[in-house]
């Protein structure tokens, strides 16, 4: 048997030596015999450093001591042979599964991270989800196209990634956020089951977990009603979480936007856990509390078996939500003791009658703990929704080998933007209006529905998509009502304006984020884990250290001068 690979780790210990050698595949113990192994090859193994690349033969013997923890842990080879192939410098740290090395520095020898088995093992993952998706899809006769990255920059969404063309100065392409309107062109096409597993691109403000660049599963459909699209989908999902983890997923609900919103108080709920929201206004105003009285919204949560919560704990809970970034202004708790009372922080003005009441409209019982928050509706539901998730993990009740997928459907079309004044898209501006609302796009824009929806796993949106519009006048209308002129919506979406005039067949699709989905397959909140080279939490590659600068050649090339 012949081995090749790095050197994990040396063990002498005088009359014997062990060394780990791992490759792509695992570690394999090689030992060395003073009194049996030839001496020169005793002398290498003893001059072999960490990471050193060798090759090593010889006879594989079954192991004494067998370790159970990785699948060569039964054998031990004896070693005849044993070449360096390369030498190493000591690693700036340890590459095992528990490393001293910090985000930092990983990242800045990310090759040298990719040898540690749970990174690979990541990415070996998302090999396998690209192999299934692949399998899956083609074998729906879905056809892979590749669409250009140097299309147009359009204002709509986030910002684009902006590329100078030096044959045209003073003209720019633009990265594409995704394929958007190059999928619905292949529609007209008549290419009628398309997917690309494509890199998109987003110059948005940097969040936690966020990349500029990153992985769709981007799909579209023709002659196809929604249905077709959730079948088809739900099918793809099921078929990674079988094939990739060997999970079977049973059954994806369905639920109306507006439910998710007045139950989760978000659009993506977390179902692995109930808790859902009881709205009490009915019952909980016109009792002289004046923070209810005037509140929009009175809104609880039913925190089973944790009516033994101390002062400290629901002041810790208060505070949470009294962060600025979820900005709730103070908590109302009802404590349900096990003799039947109940003890609140609003005793003043509620009787025990009154608390009954909650309790019996929360359909809480004794042991529980009610939490209730009120004021502005959107702010309220935000931050019960804040106070949801917080208790489901403090409660342990997100189990990670657990998947719980939902469509959110029925989306409002437009939302409202105070800072622009004017209504945004809330998919994208090619997302088709509900057939039954098309009466009230000018009337009443703000009511209408989208046929639009979103895959949501364990409280995750994976996916997201809507039927399109098909009609050259449909659109434009659209265009008007987003605030764009005649004008600008023909020079930014003419091309595919005029394509809709040429017999655009109905259609629709949708893309998964797949970064996302396979993090979440593997158990992991971080998406980096999962991409081979990521960028860090400020868009930068620490390893190649990119973005920099570009000499002044280069920018008078490209016509570029910089303040
Ligand atoms: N292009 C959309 C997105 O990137 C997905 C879709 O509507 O298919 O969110």
């Amino acid at each position: 048997m012949i081995l090749s690979g790095w050197v994990q780790r040396v063990r002498d210990k005088g009359g014997m030596i062990w060394i780990d050698l791992r490759d792509r595949y695992g570690i394999t113990q090689l030992i060395f015999d003073e009194g049996k192994t030839e001496k020169q090859i005793i002398k290498t193994a003893r001059s072999l450093g960490r990471e050193f690349v060798i090759l090593a033969s010889g006879k594989v013997m079954e192991r004494y001591a067998k370790n159970d923890k990785i699948p060569t842990g039964d054998i031990e080879i004896e070693v005849t042979r044993l070449e360096i192939l390369n030498e190493s410098k000591t690693p700036p740290f340890i590459i095992e599964d528990e490393t001293d090395g910090g985000e930092d520095l990983r990242m800045k020898y990310r090759y040298l991270d990719l040898r540690r088995n749970p990174v690979r093992k990541s990415l070996e993952l998302r090999h396998k989800m690209l192999q299934e998706t692949r399998k899956y899809l083609d074998n729906q006769q879905f056809m892979e196209v590749e669409t250009p990255y140097l299309i147009k920059s359009t204002p709509e969404g986030a910002r684009d990634f902006i590329v100078p063309s030096r044959v045209n100065q003073g003209q720019f392409y633009a990265l594409p956020q995704s394929p958007q309107t190059f999928k619905q062109l292949l529609m007209v096409s008549g290419i009628d089951r398309y997917f690309q597993i494509v890199r998109c691109f987003r110059d948005e403000d940097l969040r936690a977990d966020r990349q500029p660049e990153f992985t769709q599963i981007d799909c579209e459909m023709s002659f196809i009603q929604i249905e077709d699209i959730l079948n088809t989908f739900e099918g793809l999902v099921k078929h990674l979480l079988k094939e990739v983890i060997g999970y079977e997923l049973t059954e994806i609900k369905q639920m109306s936007y507006d439910d998710a919103m007045k139950y989760y108080g978000s659009d993506k709920p977390d179902t692995r856990f109930d808790m859902r929201f009881t709205e009490l206004n009915e019952v909980a105003k016109g009792k002289g509390f004046n923070v209810f009285d005037q509140a929009e919204l009175i809104v609880g949560i039913c925190a089973s078996g944790c009516a033994n919560y101390s002062r400290k704990q629901i002041d810790a809970l208060t505070e949470y939500i009294k962060r600025p970034q979820i900005g709730a202004k103070g908590l109302v708790y009802v404590k349900c003791n096990e003799d039947g009372s109940y003890k609140s922080s609003v005793d003043k003005f509620y009787s025990q009658e009154d608390l009954a009441n909650w309790a019996k409209n929360m359909n809480a019982t004794k042991g529980d703990l009610l939490l209730i928050l009120s004021g502005e509706k959107d702010v309220t539901r935000n931050a019960l929704s804040e106070l949801r998730l917080k208790l489901g993990d403090d409660l342990k009740l997100k189990n990670r080998t657990e998947f719980k997928a939902l469509w959110v459907l029925d989306f409002p079309l437009l939302e409202w933007n105070e800072d622009t004044g004017r209504y945004h898209a809330m998919h994208h501006p090619f997302t088709s209006p509900k057939h039954e609302d098309l009466g009230k796009l000018e009337s009443d824009p703000g009511t209408v529905k989208a046929n639009a929806y979103d895959m949501v796993i364990n409280g995750v949106e994976v996916g997201g998509g809507s039927i399109r519009i098909h009609s050259r006048e449909l659109q434009q209308q659209m265009f008007k009502i987003l605030g764009f002129s005649e004008n600008e919506a023909q020079k930014q979406f003419g091309f595919l304006m005029d394509a809709f005039e040429y017999g655009a067949p109905p259609h629709g699709g949708i893309a998964f984020g797949f970064d996302r989905l396979s993090a979440l397959l593997g158990g992991s909140d971080s998406i980096r884990d999962y991409i081979a080279f990521p960028k860090n939490n400020s868009g930068r590659d620490v390893m190649i250290d990119s973005p920099s600068e570009i000499s002044k050649d280069q920018l008078d090339e490209l016509g570029i001068s910089l303040k």
